[in-house]
């Protein structure tokens, strides 16, 4: 059974010597995020921000916390994680830092005016009836309003080190995901958590494969094995290694899933969509819904397990 989050927002809580969570609210979805506060010699480090459509009380939070905050680390460019980093910055006058391709791939969804109109053509492409595809532009210029991330922050790699905590490539939820490790601990973003799973989803402009980078993320962290996992939503991870091997198998058996609904007739994304996550979505559901979906069928292609075609300007998949 899942542990049961308690959700005192705005109450930094240790959660081990040296660390604090603090976690947030979310509208949707999960209805919160955690963010974690890492002590070093000079400081804290802010791990995540939050949304930026909600007022977090940054004056609050950081009055409860011995010495300042003097950097903030993102761990990647989706809304819960970077949209409150204008803000955080602005509230602790630390310097953000996100990974250099991270911070390329925020800038082109949430720093452009017609990302919406760009992903909408492109979710057409697989299937998407145009009705779901309007409704997608339309919320998602409400959404961008809300993401207020923080423009030019200092790059960081792969590989190097942020206050002794070592930067790590763990690339799938989002392509240029970074996750920090240290003495057995793993502060893992949305990498790797509990008990829910994060979306692998393909997205246009993105990495070819993410379920094939996802699938690698997880096994370099059954590798690692770290002592502890903390993760941006849900529950501690006490065994990171065996939490991989799980979130690996499930993806198998998507993938077999996914391999079940293709035949002789071409299927798009969204066609297959239903058939894995049924009928019955919102168009903002359907929308992770079919990148989802295209993500397990993308590697079914690169497994020599599906085939991909064209149906005019239409992506299709069929049975190998
Ligand atoms: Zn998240």
């Amino acid at each position: 059974m899942a542990k049961v989050i308690e959700h005192t927002f705005a109450t930094p809580a240790e959660v081990e010597p040296g660390i604090l969570r603090v976690t947030l609210p979310l509208p949707t979805g999960p209805r919160h995020v955690h963010c974690y506060l890492l002590r070093g010699a000079d400081g804290w480090t802010l791990v995540d921000t939050g949304l930026g459509l909600m007022e977090t009380p940054w004056e609050e939070i950081l009055a409860q916390v011995d010495g300042p905050v003097v950097r903030i680390f993102i761990t990647h460019m989706h809304p819960d994680h970077v949209g409150g980093a204008e803000a955080a910055a602005k509230a602790t006058g630390a310097v953000v830092i996100q990974g250099r391709l991270d911070y390329a791939q925020c800038e082109r969804v949430w720093g452009s005016t017609d990302w919406p109109e760009r992903i909408a053509e492109w979710f057409l492409d697989h299937g998407v009836p145009l009705q779901v595809a309007e409704e997608l532009i339309e919320s998602g210029h409400v959404f961008a309003d809300f993401v207020r991330f923080a423009w030019n922050p200092a790059p960081v790699e792969p590989g190097d080190e942020v206050d002794g905590w070592r930067v790590l490539a763990t690339p799938g939820h989002a392509d240029g995901h970074l996750s920090l490790h240290r003495d057995g601990v793993l502060i893992a973003g949305d990498t790797l958590l509990a008990p829910i799973t994060p979306a692998i989803g393909l997205y246009p402009e993105s990495r070819p494969d993410p379920l094939g980078d996802y699938v690698e993320t997880l096994a370099a962290i059954e590798q690692l094995a770290p002592r502890v996992s903390y993760g941006g939503h849900g529950a501690t991870i006490r065994d990171p290694a065996s939490r991989a091997r799980e979130v690996a198998v499930h993806h198998d058996e998507r993938l077999d899933t996914t391999q079940a609904a293709l035949g002789v007739e071409p299927r798009t994304g969204y066609d297959v969509s239903h058939a894995l996550f049924g009928s019955a979505l919102p168009p903002i559901q359907r929308r992770f819904a079919v990148a989802e979906t295209l993500s397990h069928l993308e590697r079914l292609v690169v497994l020599g397990r599906a085939r991909r075609g064209e149906d005019g300007r239409v992506v299709t998949y069929t049975a190998t």
